[in-house]
């Protein structure tokens, strides 16, 4: 790409930042890497009635924690700043006025009463009430396209409430390019025209948004699919302020796990898993959203996720770190259609991840858990217990489940295993296998294994006889890894001990 590649993630501080949203930011970034190019985050925080005070922060700290730093952006390589809309309000009211100077753009005064029984006639006929060139100058509606100049200065000097319309053409076929989509074409007559800019001195969405990226050199808009029906005007602003515009991507939807429609944080409430990066509190209610990051997902799996949720490689890998995803990432191979959202295919990304990891990476993640149980142990002892038990866990936090008889005895004993494998003569085999377990000098896994199952061979009884009570005895139930490995690692004394514990607790009950 010859062009300077500058892309822009411009999110709404109006809450926590939906996974969705992080999509659209993971592909913004993954495109301005490709093509070194800067990704830029923008506040879009014009709508002051749906401002939250701490979702801007969220929005920065989300990015941060999925390692997707933008590079320009509040506070940071404020080259063509304020990045917030909000400190950028003075810009605005120029290019309102240059529209109507140019004829782009007119004054409306009606009042939101009046349009309001304006939509309201126009339902009882069954109709449905457009602002644009139907009606805009028949006379029923008050603006500058029917008032005279003079009229018009009048209501603006008596302070008058306004709002500045776009002058949407009439009888045009617009030919839209989107780089996911393809051609789209749309007739003008079927578009309203749209609010501009309010007599508050506030822009709306589309002029601060068309104003921002053209100052700010957005050379790709890659957003949300729910954005695609501004893009008719948001091509004729372009227009009408002969500047080129940018290319566009429509994003398609992240999709429910099960029915229709777009995923939900409902969706997750209801079948259990997060829908936001980090976790989020609800300044007003106080209410606690769940996030990847404490549900125990690594950032690198939950951006590998993301990333294959719309987008596919044309090749069946699935795992991808930042640096492939950056060289594989394409616009031409993100779907037209909704891709929808798996918790299972979620966690088995991040089983993948943690597979990957090493012992010792692991145990470091492992020990501030046991730390926080109150676990003191020596830190070798652990990376031992973490690679016999790793294969089974999908989180880091799993490994508390699967290795807690390697910390401490059992206190209790599976019920329904030990009805199927503690029977009448147990006790009595155990109180035996006591004995062999003494006799074994040294205490080493062949030694042990020969020993023991030599015992059972010469008693002529099955293996599943010792072995399964066995396992009750020093895991508490029919789980955990290879047996010798776990009396290795408990020692002679602890194995002992276990057996005879059990055969207390089960052979007189
Ligand atoms: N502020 C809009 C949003 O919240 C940005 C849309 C766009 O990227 O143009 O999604």
């Amino acid at each position: 790409m010859s062009e300077n590649v500058r892309v822009r993630f411009a999110p709404s501080p109006t809450g926590p930042l939906h996974m969705g949203g992080v999509r659209t930011a993971l592909y913004n970034y993954l495109f301005a890497k490709k093509h070194n190019g800067t990704f830029v985050l923008r506040i879009e925080d014009t709508d002051q009635t749906r401002y939250v005070a701490n979702a801007e922060q969220y929005i920065i700290d989300s990015l941060e924690w999925c390692n997707i730093p933008f590079d320009e952006g509040p506070g940071k390589n404020e080259k063509y700043g304020p990045y917030r809309q909000s400190e950028r309000k003075h810009l605005y009211k120029q290019y309102a006025d240059e529209l109507l100077e140019k004829g782009w753009a007119y004054y409306a005064f009606d009042t939101a009463e009046e349009l309001d029984a304006h939509r309201k006639d126009h339902e009882a006929n069954g109709k449905t009430f457009i602002y644009n060139w139907h009606n805009r100058e028949k006379g029923r509606l008050v603006n500058s396209l029917v008032l005279s100049k003079d009229e018009v200065q009048q209501r603006i000097a008596n302070g008058d409430k306004y709002v500045v319309r776009f002058k949407t053409p009439q009888d045009e076929t617009l030919i839209l390019e989107d780089e996911v989509r393809g051609t789209i074409k749309i007739d003008t007559n079927t578009l309203d025209d749209k609010v501009l800019f309010k007599s508050d001195g506030m822009p709306t969405y589309h002029l601060a948004n068309i104003v921002d990226d053209h100052l700010m050199k957005i050379s790709h808009v890659i957003r949300g699919e729910e954005w695609l029906p501004s893009l008719p005007l948001h091509t004729l602003l372009y227009k009408a302020f002969e500047w080129e515009a940018p290319k566009f991507a429509h994003l398609s939807l992240i999709l429910k796990p099960v029915g229709k429609g777009k995923l939900s944080k409902r969706d997750g409430d209801k079948l259990g898993f997060p829908v936001f990066p980090l976790e989020y509190t609800n300044e007003k209610s106080g209410d606690v959203s769940r996030g990847y990051k404490e549900d125990g997902y690594f950032a690198e799996a939950f951006i590998n996720l993301l990333a294959l949720l719309g987008w596919n490689p044309g090749t069946e890998q699935e795992l991808f770190s930042l640096e492939e995803l950056t060289q594989a990432f394409d616009l031409t191979r993100v779907s037209k259609s909704g891709a929808k959202f798996s918790p299972d295919k979620a966690k088995w990304f991040n089983q993948q991840y943690l597979q990957q990891k090493s012992a010792e990476e692991l145990t470091e993640l492992f020990l501030p858990i046991l730390t926080r149980q109150g676990i003191e142990t020596d830190k070798n002892y652990v990376q031992n217990v973490v690679a016999l038990v790793k294969e089974r866990a999908n989180f880091v936090n799993d490994l508390t489940e699967l290795s807690g008889f390697f910390f401490s005895n059992p206190t209790e004993y599976d019920p329904k295993a030990t009805k199927k494998q503690w029977k009448e003569n147990t006790g009595e085999l155990m109180t035996e296998l006591i004995a062999v377990v003494e006799g074994i000098e040294d205490f080493s896994i062949e030694n042990a294994q020969a020993e023991i199952k030599g015992w059972i061979t010469s008693k002529e009884i099955g293996f599943g006889k010792v072995m399964q009570p066995l396992r009750l005895s020093l895991v508490g139930k029919l789980a955990g890894p290879d047996l010798f490995e776990i009396m290795m690692m408990i020692g002679k004394e602890t194995t002992i001990q276990r057996i005879q514990n059990a055969i207390a607790s089960l052979s007189n009950a």
